[in-house]
């Protein structure tokens, strides 16, 4: 399996990355440092709603002391609220302030949906308790992306969330393709079909959840408790963590595992050594429900995935 994967605009990313969503403020510095310092990561994703970006900063701040920082690949998005093609500069530009840094190599659309500004409120919802749209067009949005490649301020832009039918849109006008869409991947939600399309159309796959989200607050399957993870990581002597990200880089994407405790850091990019069989891939493939950890029809009170 090859460490790093070729994006259609000619740059790379390293097909595995530290995810930081839900990882504490007090946490996620020590654990970003750790990761580039003493684990080996070279990619390191972020979003600005997961709002401990200044905490990621500072830790890029000290880590680039010692690691260089053009060979770490590093992710943000445009949160939903910042749509308005005058207001993505400077939603990328506070980014980059928070994280201290110069450029981004990846910016995306977090969601293919823009909410209506409400202060400091970014998820507005109306008395019903449903999210607040804002009439922007996804086509406005990408096209100020564009702009922040035009002028050498980010390297590669790519969308995050979007369908099929979203996908298939974008690329009727855009004059960047999108490098990346990062998706929900795992054994029961395969996305087969979007990989497909994606394949086709040369834009790599991201892959989040791909250990079905472990947190206190999850709820749904126990991908830990399937016994064919089970067996597979008794058979190569690895973790479950580390056979369904072996099984997720094998598929051709890329994992972007979330964590704070340097072992598990640590254990999540160790998943060089081993490669599935085609019988053992297909018999994960089968776990199969089109379920989603991450489904905003419960934050938004309406579905998003439609
Ligand atoms: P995930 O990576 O599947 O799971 C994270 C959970 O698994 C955490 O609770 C973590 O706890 C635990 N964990 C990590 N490594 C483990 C291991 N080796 N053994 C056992 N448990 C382990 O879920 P995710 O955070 O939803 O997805 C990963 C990243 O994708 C996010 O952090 C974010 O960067 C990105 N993402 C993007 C979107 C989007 O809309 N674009 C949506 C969701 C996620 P500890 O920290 O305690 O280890």
């Amino acid at each position: 399996m090859q460490k790093t994967r070729k994006l259609n605009d000619g740059n790379s990313i390293p097909v595995i990355g530290l995810g930081t969503w839900k990882s504490e403020q007090n946490l996620v510095g020590e654990a970003v440092k750790f990761a580039l310092t003493k684990a080996g990561y070279k990619h390191i994703d972020c979003a600005s709603i997961y709002k401990n970006e200044p905490d990621v900063g500072q830790a890029f701040k000290e880590a680039f002391q010692t690691v260089k920082r053009e060979e770490v690949f590093i992710t943000s998005k445009l949160w939903n609220t910042e749509h308005h093609p005058e207001d993505v500069e400077r939603a990328y530009r506070k980014t980059l302030s928070d994280l201290n840094l110069e450029y981004l190599d990846l910016y995306l659309m977090h969601w293919g949906v823009a909410f209506k500004k409400s202060g400091e409120n970014l998820e507005p919802l109306n008395k019903d308790g449903k999210i607040i749209t804002d009439n922007v067009a996804v086509k406005d949005t990408w096209q100020a992306m564009e702009e922040l490649v035009k002028k050498g301020l980010v390297k590669s832009i790519g969308v995050a969330n979007f369908t099929g039918p979203m996908l298939i849109d974008l690329l009727s006008y855009a004059k960047v393709t999108p490098v990346v869409d990062q998706i929900e991947l795992h054994p029961y939600n395969t996305q087969d079909g979007l990989i497909e399309f994606c394949n086709y159309k040369e834009i790599a796959v991201t892959a989040y959840s791909s250990l079905g989200r472990q947190g206190a607050d999850r709820e749904g399957p126990r991908l830990f408790d399937e016994k064919i993870v089970e067996n597979l990581a008794q058979k190569y002597k690895k973790t479950k963590a580390q056979v369904l990200l072996n099984w997720a880089v094998g598929r051709g994407t890329i994992a972007i595992p979330k964590s704070t405790n340097p072992e598990r850091i640590a254990e999540n990019i160790d998943i060089f050594d081993f490669e599935l069989t085609a019988d053992e891939r297909n018999d994960l493939n089968s776990l199969n429900k089109n379920y989603r950890f991450v489904n905003p029809a419960s934050w938004w009170g309406v579905p998003y995935f439609v």
